[in-house]
């Protein structure tokens, strides 16, 4: 007879009778498992993660708390009509109100820092194409997304910030900053709190529904529970192939101290594909996808001279070209995404419902896709 992985106490206590699994531990996961419990206190919850700590976007991106630039929305806007445009930007920003609601500002670590568009000197078509959408995207801010007031502005780009680019820049005073690492040790501290138990370094495999419970196939032990969500985003389709989430990575580099780095915000490049911030007194900096696009659809960790190359030119070109400088952290963290910009809520079955596909706004619209999420599960 063979040992069983887990034994009679352990399966008696942490694994019996658990009425909702949720594999991933993301955002979206987190949440999903604090709302539930906060309306059902007295279900058993329980949340599986492959990880040591939780290993897909959340604690890899980098930290923008943003809703769209004037670029990537015109892009978005050749792919979709006017209305569902803004509609999504109107979730985002929503589902940002949401994430501070539940969390506060310091524990998340947000500063509301503002948020800028900035263009290379051959991006100069790109500029004047926005320029002249921008009066246009500021009405359809307030007509869809209920602002009361011009979302974007054109200013010059401030001398003293010693970036080499285009002298117009566009600003958004409503964007904000957060650090991702505080997110979800908040998130953690959450549930764990409420008695959600999280179990590390737990890969599920297949889902198998039965009539009165589904059994997770896991690695290293397998699970019995009435109900399962699954929000493991960029790797939904490795659970379950018939869903159109497609892995996208994403490269990040953080600078060692920059002396007198005097400039701080969130700031966009072209149509949303480069992305950088302050942290303190580093550079985070980001994405390049547009440089490689075919080898970053892939749901391996790694980063590549391609874009690190093209990342740290950035660096040197544009944002500190006088100043000496190393790259002291890089990592890659997977996004998912799909033919639609729209995340896939939905229940595949009476017992397994599936909160996935993010894209690069999961920390804007995640922890309201999380409230969809529990509403899949609210009539049993
Ligand atoms: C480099 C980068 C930068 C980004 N920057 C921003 C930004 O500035 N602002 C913004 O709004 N969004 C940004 N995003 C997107 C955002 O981070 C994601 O949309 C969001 O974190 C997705 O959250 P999630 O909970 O759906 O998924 P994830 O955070 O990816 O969580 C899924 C979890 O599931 C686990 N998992 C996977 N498969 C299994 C399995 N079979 N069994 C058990 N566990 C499993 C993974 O380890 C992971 O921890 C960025 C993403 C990246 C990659």
């Amino acid at each position: 007879m063979q040992a069983s992985y887990l034994s009679f106490w352990e399966y008696e206590t942490f694994l019996k009778n658990i009425d909702l699994t949720i594999i991933g531990s993301g955002i979206v996961g987190l949440t999903s498992a604090y709302l539930y419990k906060q309306k059902f206190p007295e279900k058993r919850v329980v949340v599986l993660e492959s990880g040591v700590l939780p290993h897909g976007a959340t604690t890899r991106n980098a930290g923008f708390a943003c809703f769209g630039s004037i670029s990537e929305i015109l892009d978005d806007l050749k792919e979709t009509d006017e209305e569902s445009c803004f509609k999504l930007v109107k979730e985002r920003h929503d589902g940002l109100l949401a994430l501070l609601d539940l969390h506060g500002k310091s524990s998340i670590g947000y500063v509301q820092s503002g948020g800028f568009e900035i263009f290379f000197d051959n991006d100069e078509a790109l500029f004047e194409e926005c320029f002249s959408k921008m009066d246009y995207i500021n009405k359809a801010l307030k007509k869809y997304a209920g602002f009361d007031t011009n979302v974007f502005e054109c200013i010059d780009l401030p001398k003293h910030w010693r970036i080499k680019a285009y002298p117009k820049i566009f600003f958004n005073p409503f964007e904000g900053q957060i650090h991702s690492g505080m997110l979800m040790q908040h998130l953690l501290k959450l549930c764990n709190k409420s008695g959600i138990l999280i179990l590390n370094g737990i890969k599920a495999t297949t889902i198998e529904v039965n009539n009165n419970h589904v059994t997770i196939e896991a690695n290293p032990f397998d699970l019995k529970t009435s109900f399962v969500l699954v929000c493991n985003n960029g790797f939904a389709s490795e659970l379950l192939p018939e869903l159109q989430v497609i892995p996208a990575r994403g490269q990040v580099l953080v600078t060692s101290p920059i002396r007198d780095l005097n400039w701080e915000g969130t700031f966009h490049h072209y149509k949303g594909y480069d992305y950088f911030r302050n942290i303190g007194d580093r550079i985070l900096i980001g994405g390049g996808r547009h440089i490689d696009l075919k080898n970053e659809y892939t749901s391996t960790m790694e980063i590549t001279p391609v874009i690190t190359d093209y990342l740290i030119s950035v660096l040197k070109n544009h944002l500190i070209p006088e100043k000496e400088f190393t790259i002291e952290y890089s990592w890659a963290g997977i996004m998912g995404k799909g033919q639609s910009k729209q995340p896939i809520i939905k229940k595949i079955d009476d017992r397994v419902g599936v909160a996935v596909r993010m894209g690069g706004m999961g920390v804007a619209i995640g922890t309201n896709v999380a409230r969809q999420a529990v509403e899949l599960f609210t009539s049993q």
